[in-house]
């Protein structure tokens, strides 16, 4: 389209004119648009800006917190002797434990007397039993 004809007079004029050429008719046409337009307001940018903001601010808070946590963890776990099954396999592990419950059920009192008991029971047992005639 390389002309524009008047509304109003009917004259064909250049498109890239901006007016009729022998009625002045203007041929810019002015479109509104229908509807709501969507507005921007100073205020709805900060206060989108502040909600961020806060977001922003919770969320390095958290994770400053986390790493923090994490890093003391870290250094409590590190500051810590090793325990004594470190670095053992499984089997050692389990010996170990093993033995130290041995231990401390041998190192009970009560528990040794009853099993020096049981065992001069055993024995007289035995002995009733075989001094028996069969
Ligand atoms: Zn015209």
């Amino acid at each position: 389209m390389n002309s524009t004809k008047c509304r109003k007079c009917g004259l064909t004029n250049f498109a890239t004119d901006l007016e009729c050429a022998r009625c002045g008719t203007s041929f810019v046409q002015i479109t509104v648009k229908s509807g709501p337009r969507p507005k921007f307001s100073i205020a709805a940018l900060i206060i989108f800006l502040s909600v961020a903001a806060v977001f922003y601010y919770i969320f390095i808070g958290v994770q400053g917190s986390v790493d923090k946590v994490n890093s003391t963890e870290a250094n409590r776990v590190g500051a810590q002797p090793l325990p004594p099954d470190a670095g053992r396999s499984r089997a050692e592990y389990d010996r170990y434990r093993s033995q130290t419950v041995a231990n401390a059920v041998g190192a009970a009192p009560g528990l040794a007397e009853h099993t020096n008991r049981t065992q001069q029971t055993d024995k007289a047992i035995d002995q009733m039993t075989n001094s028996q005639p069969q």
